[in-house]
């Protein structure tokens, strides 16, 4: 049995799963990765198949774990991300929200390990606060098509706390926004991927609604970064990370058109139920308690964006 810390990152074969394997591992723990590839996908995590401090089990987390070893932390980031993946599957979303934490939260009891929960800008639903601090307690539709990934994650946040308060259990939660760059599955529904693939196919750009709604996005370095701070930290209330600077979505489809130099030209089509028409966090507790703040500027990380997926539709 090795000396390294030991972690379970839950989601390992997803986009920030897979990233957050990278992370640890580079920092010099020992890493199990946990997926059942609903969204996910292998290739993400290949690059790790000759890494003896790496482990990969294949397991639906809203199943019973029975997990061998010691544990010390935890990070559960399995869930569907994209809107288009969690309408197609409202049901996989809530369990794995519902039932998947409480399991994760019973196995960091077990094992005295902490854990941290990914949660999301979306508890703050079509927020009436504009920019969002932790504070505010949000505005969500239960019943509409965004409610069952919504009011899973809001779940998931009341009964961490609950494991907090009631076990004495080491919990961290982050309320993670928009996040881009390598390893997003092509096409999977979200704004960049398809803005990407669509420009580099030559395709129309779809734009959803008028493209006035806006959103702030951060790329992946800098949100690992800020999940790695929290992690280590010593808070247990809610953390937002995620990159200031607010974009319209029609700005950011023009900023992928001028980055690709594609012949794609924006076409407008029906905005989604509930689309958010707000988001942007407020970052003031993630800088003073994590001494954090983002550092790769949205024309960097669309420029490696861009990179990413072109090597991956050509191949
Ligand atoms: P992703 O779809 O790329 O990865 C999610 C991973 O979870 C996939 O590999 C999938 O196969 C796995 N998974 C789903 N259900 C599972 C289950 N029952 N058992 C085991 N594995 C399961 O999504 P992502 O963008 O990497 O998001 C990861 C986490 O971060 C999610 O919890 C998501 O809600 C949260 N989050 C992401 C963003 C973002 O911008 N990417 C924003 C807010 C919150
Ligand atoms: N969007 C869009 N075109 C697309 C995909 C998404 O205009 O092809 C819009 C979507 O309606 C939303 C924003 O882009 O207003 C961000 O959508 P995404 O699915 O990336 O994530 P969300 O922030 O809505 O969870």
């Amino acid at each position: 049995m090795t000396d390294k810390k030991r972690v379970l990152i839950t989601g390992a074969a997803g986009f920030l799963g897979s990233h957050l394997c990278d992370k640890f591992l580079n920092h010099g723990y020992s890493v199990i990765g946990m997926d059942n590839f609903l969204t996910g996908s292998l290739d993400n995590i290949k690059h790790l198949s000759s890494n003896t401090d790496f482990e990969f089990i294949k397991h639906d987390v809203t199943g019973y774990i029975d997990f061998s070893g010691k544990l010390d932390y935890i990070l559960h980031f399995a869930s569907p991300a994209s809107p288009i993946d969690y309408l197609k599957m409202p049901i996989q979303t809530m369990k794995v929200g519902s039932l998947g934490t409480h399991n994760l939260l019973g196995l960091a009891k077990a094992k005295n390990a902490r854990i941290l929960v990914a949660s999301t800008s979306e508890v703050y639903g079509d927020p009436n606060v504009h920019p969002q601090p932790e504070d505010y307690w949000g505005n969500v539709n239960p019943i509409g098509p965004r409610g069952v990934y919504d009011e899973a994650k809001r779940f998931m946040e009341a009964i961490t706390m609950a494991y907090h308060n009631f076990h004495g259990i080491e919990t961290r939660i982050v309320r993670i926004f928009n996040t881009y760059g390598p390893r997003m599955r092509i096409k999977d529904g979200r704004a960049l991927p398809n803005f990407f693939c669509q420009a580099i196919e030559g395709q129309d750009i779809t734009v959803y609604g008028d493209g006035s709604q806006t959103r702030s996005f951060c790329f992946v370095d800098d949100l690992i970064e800020g999940i790695y701070r929290l992690l280590l930290s010593d808070y247990h209330y809610p953390v937002n990370i995620g990159n200031p600077h607010e974009v319209t979505i029609k700005e950011a489809a023009e900023e992928v058109i001028s980055i690709t130099k594609t012949s794609s030209k924006i076409v407008f089509q029906e905005l989604p139920t509930d689309d958010p028409k707000v988001r942007q966090p407020d970052i003031t507790k993630a800088k003073e308690i994590l001494d954090w703040s983002p550092e790769v500027h949205r024309s960097e990380g669309f420029r490696i964006t861009f990179d990413y997926f072109k090597s991956v539709l050509k191949a």
